[in-house]
Order: structure tokens, then C-alpha cells, then sequence
């Protein structure tokens, strides 16, 4: 029996999105490069080897330390994200002495596969992306500059001359909504005069969003904590997706939450990017279930 009057207070209630947290490829790279730390290797990843710090950190605490250039490796190995590089880095690395521990995702090379395919057969590419990602510059830097375009807005896609391409392939950012590309596409379908396109949107990547859809649709659900690295470009989409329909804040970890965010919630949604480690998503949901309410 409680005392008339004493509000009874419950910890939060914390619900995690169906699907959420490291894709496959970012499981297999992680697993790999601490495998090869555990077996005292001793390398340097070119590239965050995935885009969260606490996984960079961890990887330095293991002896991985990150660099932005070939030639700034220092050690026997050199590592490979699962973002992947252009071809011509391996050779690079080769050149150097180095050896290489290519962690590069199997859906990544599966459309630098496709791209070589298509060059040969004579069509132009086009990826849909941001010119700036390490997935992007892997495919397209060794190419020929008049064999692609890298387009991610409508004002880009109006503005090329595709009557000039007797054949165009579209291939998208494995990490991107096709959806929010649709006018893009489009916009060049209506210009040139064949255009394929790709398949190779990443099923993880949508997953996570699909499942981070349903979570901010959830009546029960006043809050969504989205948790990932600052430069995660997945986590940041998962984070839009879900301020859409309800307040959302984007924490790297447990240290960034504010209670003041939960101070009328009941249920919080919890989500994480493809790069976000369990260890994690274990710590926020510690944090967020002591919460009282
Ligand atoms: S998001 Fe998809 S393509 Fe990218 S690393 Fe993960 S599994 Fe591979």
C-alpha cells in the first residue's frame, strides 16, 4: 500500500526499433580487424573503418590506428574499410610493401562489379551519392571523368546534356532511400533516352529505416533516441525519419542524453545507425530505463 497523495514512480519504458545497429558488412569489418588486432597485427586503417568514433577509438585502444593517406602508414598492414577504395589503392598499398586487410563490404564490390560491366558495354554512369563519401570515391576515382556523373540533386540531374549518352546506368550510394531520389532518377529518365537502373540500395540500410518508420508512427512512443556517429550519414537519415513524426535526438552515447528530452515521455524509441556497436545501444538503454517517470 502506498500512502495517499505519494506519486508512484516507474522506471522508463524503452522500445528499440525491430531493426537497428550494424549491418552485416560493418559486423564481418569489425570482426575482422579485431581478429587481426587479438592476433597481435599491427596495422592502420585508411578511413574510419566505420563512421563512429567509439568503435575508431576502440580500434586505436587495439593498436588500429586511423590515417587519411597511404603514405602516412607506418606499419605492415594496411587496412581497408568496408566502405572499400578505388582499385588503384590496392595497387598503391602493393607498391609501398604493404599488406592489405580489405574489409570492403561484398554489396560494395558487387556494384564496382556492376560499374566495370556496364563501362565495358558501353554505358555512362551515373551514381546517385555524395561526391564527398569514401563508397562514392571508390568507384568513381580511377574512372575516366567523361565516363560518369555523380548527381544527388534535381537542379544537378536538369542541368547535364544526357541526350549526349546513348546509354545510362544509374547505380545509387548503397545507403541511400531510393524514394527521396525518385525526382532525380526521373529527371533524367525524361532526358535520355535509355536509362537502367541498378539495384543496389542495401537492404540493412532500409531495414533500418522501414523499422525506425514504424517505431515514430508508434502511438505509445513519445520520444526517439537515435543513436550514431556524427559523420554516420545512415544515422543521420534514421534521425530525419524519425523527427518526422516525433521529437528525435541524435546522441553518439549515453554520455550525450539530457534528461530534459524525457521529461514528459513515458516510452522512448530507440534506434541506431548501421555503424553503432551493441555495446553501445546497451549503454543508452541502461541510461534511458533508470530514468524514472
Ligand atoms: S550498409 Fe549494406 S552495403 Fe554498406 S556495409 Fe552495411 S551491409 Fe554493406
Amino acid at each position: 500500500m502506498f500512502a495517499a497523495g505519494v506519486a508512484l514512480r516507474v522506471p522508463m519504458k524503452v522500445k528499440r526499433a525491430a531493426k537497428y545497429g550494424f549491418c552485416s558488412g560493418v559486423r564481418i569489418a569489425d570482426l575482422k580487424v579485431k581478429r587481426f588486432a587479438a592476433k597481435g597485427g599491427r596495422g592502420a586503417i585508411l578511413g574510419q573503418v566505420v563512421h563512429n568514433e567509439r568503435v575508431v577509438e576502440e580500434m586505436e585502444r587495439l593498436g588500429v590506428r586511423t590515417i587519411h593517406d597511404i603514405a602516412a602508414v607506418e606499419e605492415p598492414t594496411i587496412v581497408f574499410s568496408a566502405h572499400g577504395v578505388p582499385p588503384s589503392f590496392h595497387d598503391a598499398a602493393k607498391d609501398r610493401g604493404l599488406d592489405v586487410l580489405d574489409t570492403t563490404c561484398k554489396f560494395v564490390y558487387d556494384i564496382h562489379r556492376e560499374a566495370n560491366k556496364a563501362l565495358v558495354e558501353g554505358y555512362h554512369l551515373v551514381f546517385i551519392g555524395d561526391p564527398k563519401h569514401r563508397e562514392v570515391i571508390g568507384y568513381t576515382h580511377d574512372l575516366d571523368p567523361s565516363r560518369y556523373h555523380i548527381v544527388s540533386k534535381i537542379t544537378e540531374a536538369e542541368t547535364i546534356d544526357w541526350s549526349a549518352y546513348e546509354r545510362v546506368m544509374v547505380f545509387y550510394q548503397t545507403t541511400l532511400n531510393a524514394d527521396e531520389f525518385e525526382d532525380v532518377v526521373q529527371a533524367i529518365e525524361r532526358r535520355a533516352s535509355r536509362v537502367q537502373r541498378g539495384d543496389t540500395i542495401c537492404y540493412a540500410t532500409k531495414e533500418n529505416q522501414d523499422a525506425a518508420r514504424v517505431l515514430a508512427e508508434d502511438p505509445e512512443v513519445d520520444v526517439i533516441i537515435v543513436i550514431g556517429g556524427k559523420k554516420s550519414a545512415n544515422t543521420k537519415h534514421l534521425w530525419e525519419i524519425c523527427r518526422e513524426a516525433k521529437p528525435a535526438y541524435l546522441v553518439q552515447g549515453a554520455e550525450d542524453i539530457d534528461r530534459a528530452w524525457l521529461a514528459d515521455a513515458s516510452v522512448v524509441g530507440l534506434t541506431a545507425g548501421s555503424s553503432t556497436p551493441d555495446y553501445v545501444i546497451d549503454e543508452v538503454e541502461q541510461v534511458l530505463a533508470a530514468v524514472e517517470r
